[in-house]
């Protein structure tokens, strides 16, 4: 799941909108599977903006944003991170992380080969992967860390084709919203 960037000329010619961001089909090329990861944000075929458009709906049925959702797992991954044990606790959650050499890089960065995205409150706990368990429910995830700003600061997800999806419905159970 690491980052792969040298050498595929594909992610050097990417062009930027007048926003100085990468364009919707620059960022859908960035998040197929051996683009930014080998294992993709999206499947093969998935388009950003009905993924993101479903998930949007999921989050109002349940009344949630995507700031209430993210920091919570947010609390749950640095509260790991902070122990030498790489586990905490925080009520009925349980929180394990792997921390890896590398990070991952954020598909919306201007300039992924110089800097990472610094879109919102910018990229946290991009160098690992977490579980997290609900020992009330006997519920369980994992994904990676990367997630947190994905859905907070983009509104993401990833796609329900990639294996790296972490279900906005699944994970606000499991962190016990509803
Ligand atoms: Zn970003």
């Amino acid at each position: 799941m690491l980052n792969r960037l040298n050498g595929d000329k594909r992610l050097k010619e990417v062009k930027l909108d007048n926003h100085g961001l990468p364009s919707e089909a620059a960022l859908e090329a960035r998040m197929r599977p051996g683009g930014f990861s080998r294992a993709g944000f999206l499947g093969p075929n998935e388009k950003l903006r009905e993924v993101t458009a479903a998930d949007a709906e999921t989050l109002r049925n349940l009344n949630l944003t995507y700031a209430d959702i993210a920091s919570r797992l947010d609390a749950l991954i640095a509260a790991a991170e902070a122990s030498p044990a790489h586990q905490a606790r925080l009520g009925p959650l349980e929180c394990e992380v792997r921390v890896h050499q590398g990070f991952q890089i954020c598909p919306w960065a201007p300039d992924p080969h110089q800097a990472q995205c610094s879109a919102g409150q910018g990229v946290r706990h991009g160098s690992v992967d977490w579980r997290v368990t609900n020992l009330t429910t006997g519920e369980e995830m994992k994904g990676p860390g990367l997630i947190v700003h994905l859905i907070r600061d983009h509104h993401f997800f990833e796609g329900p084709l990639s294996p790296n999806r972490v279900d906005p419905f699944q994970l606000a159970h499991l962190l016990g919203f509803f």
